[in-house]
C-alpha cells in the first residue's frame, strides 16, 4: 500500500508514522509513506498557498490552482492511481468500516486543508471527503494520521498476531471485552476467575457477554447493530438498567 499526504506540512508526519507499529509495518514492507509538500506547486516567490475569500470574511482560503495541480501531478507519479480522500467538517465521518475499506486500497492520497479552508472547487477532485468528528482542527494533518493509523492497523501482518485486530472494538459491532493483567488481586479487586481458569470455551463465552454489557453500558447506540441474541439482549437491557441508561427501546 502507498500513503501520500498533501499539506502546507509536510514535516509533521514522519515521526508519527515512523514509530511504533506504523514504523514496524513501514518497515516490513506494508506500506510506503510520502509526504508532499503543496508549496512544490506554487509559482511565485512567496510560495503562495492562500488568499483571501470572495465575498469577504474573516482569514485567509487554500487557493485552487496548487492544488489541482498537485493531485494531478502527484497521481501521475505512479501506476495505480491514488483514491484521494480530502479532509473537512463537511465530510462523512471517519469510521472503523471505512478505516477497514481504506486498509485495501493501493494508493491513498490524502489531502489537508489549513487556515479557513479550502476553495470549494478542490472537492471535484476528492473520491471522498472524510471528518473525524462535529469539531473543527487547525489542520488536515492529525486528520489524515488517524485515518492513516486506523488503516495500516488493519493490513493482514501489521500486527504481528493476526487475532487481535479481529477483537478490537467494533469489529464485530460491539466495543471490546474487558481486560486483565497481573496482579490477579489488587486491593481486594479480583480478575473474574474464569479468566484463569484455562477454559478456553467459556473464556470465549465469558468475552462474548463482557463486550456485549460493556457496549449496553457506554455506547447502546451500537446495540442494535451488532446482531444480538434473545439472550445477549436480555442481558444487554439488564446492563444499561444498572448503569440507569432506561429500556433498550429508547435507544433506537
Ligand atoms: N472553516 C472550516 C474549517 C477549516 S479548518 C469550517 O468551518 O468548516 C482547516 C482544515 O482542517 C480543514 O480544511 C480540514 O482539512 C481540517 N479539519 C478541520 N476540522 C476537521 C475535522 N473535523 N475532520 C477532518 N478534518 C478537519
Amino acid at each position: 500500500m502507498r500513503l501520500e499526504t498533501l499539506s502546507v506540512f509536510p514535516e509533521v508526519f514522519e515521526p508519527y508514522v515512523s514509530t511504533s507499529i506504523l514504523g514496524r509495518a513501514q518497515d516490513a514492507g506494508l506500506f510506503e509513506f510520502y509526504a508532499h509538500d503543496l508549496r512544490n506547486w506554487t509559482h511565485d516567490r512567496h510560495r503562495t498557498v492562500d488568499d483571501s475569500p470572495f465575498g469577504g470574511g474573516q482569514g485567509m482560503l487554500m487557493k485552487p490552482e496548487p492544488v489541482f495541480e498537485a493531485v494531478r501531478d502527484i497521481a501521475a507519479q505512479a501506476q495505480d492511481r491514488p483514491h484521494v480522500v480530502f479532509f473537512s467538517p463537511c465530510g462523512r465521518r471517519f469510521d472503523q468500516r471505512i478505516a477497514a475499506r481504506l486498509s485495501k486500497e493501493p494508493r491513498i492520497l490524502f489531502v489537508c486543508g489549513r487556515y479557513e479552508g479550502m476553495d470549494e472547487r478542490v472537492y471535484e477532485l476528492a473520491d471522498e471527503v472524510l471528518s473525524l468528528g462535529d469539531y473543527v482542527l487547525t489542520g488536515g494533518e492529525l486528520a489524515a494520521l488517524c485515518v492513516m493509523d486506523a488503516a495500516v492497523r488493519l493490513i493482514p501482518g501489521a500486527l504481528g498476531d493476526q487475532m487481535s485486530a479481529q477483537d478490537e472494538s467494533f469489529s464485530d459491532g460491539l466495543l471490546e471485552y474487558a481486560q486483565y493483567t497481573r496482579p490477579a488481586s489488587f486491593e481486594g479487586r479480583d480478575v473474574p476467575e474464569v479468566l484463569l481458569s484455562g477454559n478456553h470455551a467459556k473464556i470465549a463465552q465469558w468475552r462474548r457477554l463482557s463486550a456485549v454489557e460493556r457496549t449496553a453500558r457506554w455506547r447502546p447506540d451500537l446495540l442494535e447493530g451488532a446482531g444480538l441474541t434473545e439472550d445477549e439482549w436480555e442481558l444487554a437491557r439488564r446492563a444499561m438498567a444498572d448503569a440507569g441508561l432506561g429500556e433498550v427501546g429508547d435507544v433506537e
